[in-house]
């Protein structure tokens, strides 16, 4: 994979948020730059907006004014109907809680992606067939496959429900994978065997991923670590 040549999978410049207009910035970050199949660790504590950084880049809210960029692709100057499209492509995401849908068994949770991108299915009947590699995501994120494939994604725990996002997030091959806090339902030897498998399966697929969490210690397992409150000059007060 060549790095110096792709563009970055992720660019943001001047990016400015609020939830509501008279509100002051939650989001203020002049500049962040996530290289092709780079591996980011984003650290913040609760209420520092990881999740409102991950919603503007995943298309959840719209920016008060800067740039979102995607694989070389600038989010603002796309239509909606396109800007969706192109996200659904190229973007995996696990949320942090309400990944799945609760009634649909989980093998149609995990190959939802190539219902909405022709892309992401192309990807997976290149990779053996959709069912297939969806099979093959769930093994290697650490289910039982054939045990899981029929339930409903709704038994299963939320540990089991996170890995299960996260074949969801990888299907298909999309550039970038945006995870918020994927591991906060296990307890450490299952969080660092998660995010090792996570990060292989981005390696493999050429993935860059963009993980968030509030918890530092994940940090030395990324390629590189950035705290969010120094990059975003918003003085957002924490929640906790
Ligand atoms: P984190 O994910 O780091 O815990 P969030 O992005 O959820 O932080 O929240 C950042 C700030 O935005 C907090 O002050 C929070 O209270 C506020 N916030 C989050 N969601 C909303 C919302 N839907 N409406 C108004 N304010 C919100
Ligand atoms: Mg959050």
């Amino acid at each position: 994979m060549s790095t110096k040549t792709a563009p970055p999978a992720l660019a943001l410049s001047n990016l400015h948020f609020a939830y509501t207009r008279r509100q002051p910035d939650v989001i203020a970050i002049e500049a962040l730059r996530v290289e092709a199949g780079e591996r980011i660790f984003l650290r913040g504590p609760s209420g520092s907006g990881k999740s409102t950084l991950l919603g503007l880049i995943s298309g959840i809210l719209e920016p008060r004014s800067g740039e979102v960029e995607i694989l070389g692709q600038a989010m603002q100057t796309l239509f909606s109907s396109r800007r969706d499209a192109f996200r659904a492509a190229h973007l995996g995401v696990i949320f942090q809680m309400f990944n799945l849908l609760p009634y649909l068994p989980v093998g149609e949770n995990v190959m939802l992606p190539c219902r909405f991108s022709e892309e992401r299915a192309k990807q997976a009947q290149a990779a053996g067939g959709e069912q297939a590699e969806a099979r093959r995501l769930l093994e290697r994120l650490g289910l039982d496959a054939k045990e899981v494939w029929s339930q409903r994604a709704s038994n299963l725990s939320v540990g089991q429900q996170q890995r299960v996002a996260a074949a969801r997030a990888l299907i298909g091959k999309p550039g970038l994978i945006l995870a918020d806090e994927p591991t906060s339902a296990l307890d450490a030897d299952s969080r660092d065997a998660f995010i090792s498998l996570l990060k292989e399966e981005c390696t493999a697929s050429g993935a860059a991923l963009l993980f968030v969490s509030h918890d530092g210690g994940l940090a030395d397992q990324f390629d590189r670590a950035l705290d969010l409150q120094t990059i975003n000059t918003a003085s957002v007060k924490e929640t906790v």
